[in-house]
């Protein structure tokens, strides 16, 4: 299938991109990867007037250490991520995960920006920066501004992000010394979406959990973080009941929408499943 006519727009910066944003208002879209928006043009689910790529904008590719935080630009795609000596050393949950994402072909182009700009709850990233407690840098028209991933994605492909707005870095805090971390993701084949996914970052203290944050895929019209799961864990030890409590607590949360990949009882009941063993991953590396 071939897309509808649009022009075809190149910036150099982020400046000119946001310029060119404001000038096309609503009939522009941004393009990074293509790998979401381009299926979404063949079907006429989005029909833009004007494409602005972002492939050429230098700035908003790479993976830096600033301190205690690691900053990712936006187009920085997936295979990048997996190859990141820094994210392997400071947040390898995000490399490993990164590898569970659809297939060689599309992690050699798509975006960690794409991923979590598009808002679509079956992605990976929505669910996997909840779990990081990352933070977004959006620039507009009127400079900068961060947002917390918890504060981001607001509904069913829609986010935080203004119709003139780039998201153009994506900041996640270096894991402190013995955090665990675990993403558990059910697939039907290699290059599936998550049936349903759970991502598990934790910490424990003298053998009870001093620290949690879980984050769900799929399970409903956004990511989930799983507070009500998290508050399951704090303080306790792990064990049966204390994990079972937190599988039954995100599961509480859980909104499916029933499709080919199973009716809203089956998914909900894998991600409470996915939850159990992303704790149990978690906690065996934290210790
Ligand atoms: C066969 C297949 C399997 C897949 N499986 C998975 C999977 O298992 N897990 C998963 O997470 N993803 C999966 N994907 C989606 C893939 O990861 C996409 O690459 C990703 O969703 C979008 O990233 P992109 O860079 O391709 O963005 P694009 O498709 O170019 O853009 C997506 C949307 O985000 C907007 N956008 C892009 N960048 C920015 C930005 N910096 N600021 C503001 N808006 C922006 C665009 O305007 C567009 O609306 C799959 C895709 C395919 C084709």
């Amino acid at each position: 299938m071939i897309p509808p006519a649009f022009d075809y727009h190149a910036p150099r910066t982020v400046g000119e991109a946001v310029a060119l944003l404001g000038s096309l208002g609503s009939e522009a879209k941004l393009l990074a990867g293509g790998h979401s928006l381009l299926p979404m043009m063949k079907l006429r689910f989005a029909q833009p007037a004007h494409l602005i790529d972002l492939n050429r904008i230098d700035s908003l590719r790479g993976i830096r250490e600033d301190g205690a935080t690691i900053r990712i630009g936006a187009m920085t795609v997936e295979n990048d991520l997996i190859t990141s000596p820094v994210l392997q050393a400071r947040v390898p949950l995000l490399p490993e995960a990164a590898a569970l994402i659809a297939d060689p072909q599309v992690r050699n182009r798509g975006t960690i920006g794409g991923d979590i700009a598009h808002g679509d709850p079956a992605n990976d990233h929505p669910a996997l920066s909840l779990a990081l407690d990352a933070s977004f840098v959006i620039a507009g028209p009127n400079g900068e501004r961060t947002v917390k991933a918890d504060d981001f994605f607001l509904g069913l492909y829609v986010t935080a992000l203004a119709e003139d707005e780039i998201l153009v870095e994506i900041r996640v805090p270096a894991f402190a010394p013995k955090t665990g971390w675990g993403y558990e993701k059910l697939k039907r084949k290699t290059g599936d979406w998550a049936t349903a996914g759970a991502a598990v970052v934790l910490r424990l203290d003298a053998g009870r959990v001093s620290y949690a944050r879980i984050g769900l895929t799929n399970v409903g019209p956004t990511a989930l973080r799983a507070t009500d799961a998290e508050a399951a864990l704090l303080g306790r030890a792990l064990d049966d009941a204390s994990i079972d409590a937190a599988a039954a607590a995100a599961m509480a949360i859980c909104d499916p929408a029933e499709d080919l990949r199973g009716d809203r009882e089956y998914k909900t009941a894998m991600a409470g499943q996915m939850v159990r063993r992303a704790i149990r991953a978690a906690a065996a590396r934290a210790q």
